[in-house]
C-alpha cells in the first residue's frame, strides 16, 4: 500500500456524512433453508463454487480495515455452508484492526458446530429463529431443526459467547401470535430478540402484500408494557433497543419502513462474489473482484472503494415499492 501508507488513512464517509465502522460480507449465497419470505421454493440458483476465494477475503478485509472498518458480520446466503467456514474466520482475525467478527446463520448443526466457530475465532451470532414453536418453526424454513438450534444457542452461552441475538422477521398470520411466547422465553435468557420487519424483495411481493406486520405495533405493545427504549451507542446503527427490568433479555426492532431508518446507516455490504452494495435495495454493486487478484493492488482497492461512498444515496424507495436489483436477501446478506 504505497501512496496510502503514507498518512494515515481517511475513515470511509458518505456527501451525507455517515461512516462505515461496518461489513456485511457475504461468503456464499447458497441456503439450505426454504424460508416462506426469502427462499420458498428453495435455492435454485446460486454462485456457491464461485465465491471469494479465502486469499480474497483476506485482501478485500485488509482494505476496508485500512478504510477504518472495525466489524465484519459474516453472511450468505448460509455462511456455514462454506466447508472452509473457519479458515474464513481464522483469516478475518489475522487482519489488524478488525475488532469484533460476527456472523449470521440459520443455525444449522449450530448444536454441533458452534465452539469450532466461536474456537476459530467468532465473538458475536446472530441467530435466525422466526418461532418457538417446532411446527410453525417448520412450516416456516421447511425444515424441522428448532431444536438442535435452540441446543445450538445453549451451547454457544455455556461456552461463553460474548453476544448472542435472535433474528426473528415478524410476519402477519404466520408467527404474530408468538411474540408473548418470544417474551416470555427472554424473561429469563439474556438474550437480544431483534423483531425485524418483512421487506418488499423482487422475488415475495405477493407475500410481503399478505404478511406485512409494522414494526411500529410491536413498538407501541413493548411500551404499554413497560419496555423502555435504551439510549443508542452511537456506532449502534438503525435497531431500535428496548429493555424491561423484569426481563434478562432486550428487544431490537428493526423497522426499515420507519421514517429517519437510513439516517443512522453505518453499514456496507460486499456480495459473495466481490461486488460492493451501497444499499441492501440498490439496483446494482461495484465489483471489486478484479483488484483482489494479488496483494500489490491493495492501492487501488482502496482508493475504488472510496471513491464509490459518492455514490451512495441518502436513504432506500421501499416504501415506494422500489426494491432495486434485490430478488431476495440470500442474494448478498441481510
Ligand atoms: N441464512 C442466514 C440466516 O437466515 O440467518 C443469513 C442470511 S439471511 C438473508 C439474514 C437475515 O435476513 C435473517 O435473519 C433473515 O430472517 C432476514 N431476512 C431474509 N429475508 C428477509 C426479508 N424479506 N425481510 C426481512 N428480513 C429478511
Ligand atoms: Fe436461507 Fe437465511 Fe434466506 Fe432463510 S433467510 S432462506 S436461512 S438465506
Amino acid at each position: 500500500m504505497e501512496s496510502t501508507s503514507r498518512s494515515m488513512p481517511e475513515g470511509l464517509q458518505d456527501i451525507q456524512g455517515r461512516t462505515f465502522p461496518y461489513l456485511r460480507l457475504s461468503v456464499t449465497d447458497l441456503c439450505n433453508f426454504r424460508c416462506n419470505y426469502c427462499l420458498p421454493d428453495g435455492c435454485v440458483d446460486h454462485h456457491h463454487n464461485d465465491a471469494l476465494s479465502v486469499d480474497e477475503i483476506r485482501r478485500l478485509v485488509t482494505a476496508f480495515a485500512y478504510l477504518g472498518v472495525q466489524k465484519i458480520r459474516l453472511t450468505g446466503g448460509e455462511p456455514t455452508l462454506r466447508q472452509d467456514f473457519t479458515d474464513v474466520v481464522h483469516i478475518i482475525r489475522q487482519v489488524s484492526g478488525i475488532k469484533k467478527l460476527a456472523m449470521t446463520t440459520n443455525g444449522y448443526r449450530m448444536d454441533k458446530r458452534v465452539t469450532s466457530w466461536m474456537d476459530a475465532g467468532i465473538d458475536a451470532i446472530n441467530v435466525s429463529v422466526d418461532s418457538l414453536d417446532p411446527r410453525a418453526f417448520k412450516a416456516i424454513t421447511g425444515h424441522d431443526r428448532l431444536r438442535e438450534i435452540l441446543l445450538g444457542i445453549q451451547t454457544a452461552f455455556d461456552h461463553g459467547l460474548p453476544s448472542i441475538k435472535v433474528n426473528a422477521v415478524a410476519m402477519k398470520g404466520v408467527n404474530d401470535d408468538q411474540l408473548d411466547t418470544f417474551l416470555e422465553w427472554i424473561r429469563s435468557h439474556p438474550i437480544s430478540i431483534r423483531f425485524i420487519e418483512l421487506m418488499q424483495t423482487g422475488g415475495n411481493i405477493e407475500f410481503f402484500q399478505k404478511h406485512h406486520f409494522p414494526g411500529k405495533t410491536i413498538q407501541e405493545l413493548l411500551l404499554a408494557r413497560g419496555w423502555v427504549r435504551k439510549m443508542s451507542a452511537a456506532d449502534a446503527g438503525p435497531a431500535q433497543e428496548y429493555c424491561h427490568s423484569d426481563y434478562q433479555g432486550t428487544v431490537g426492532l428493526i423497522m426499515p419502513y420507519s421514517k429517519d431508518f437510513c439516517n443512522d446507516c453505518n453499514r456496507l455490504r460486499v456480495t459473495s462474489l466481490g461486488q460492493l452494495q451501497l444499499c441492501l435495495f440498490a439496483e446494482s454493486g461495484i465489483d471489486l473482484r478484479d483488484l483482489l487478484q494479488s496483494d500489490d493492488q491493495q492501492d487501488a482497492l482502496v482508493m475504488r472503494i472510496r471513491d464509490s461512498l459518492r455514490l451512495k444515496e441518502s436513504g432506500h424507495f421501499l416504501d415506494q415499492g422500489l426494491t432495486g436489483g434485490t430478488r431476495n436477501l440470500s442474494q448478498m446478506g441481510g
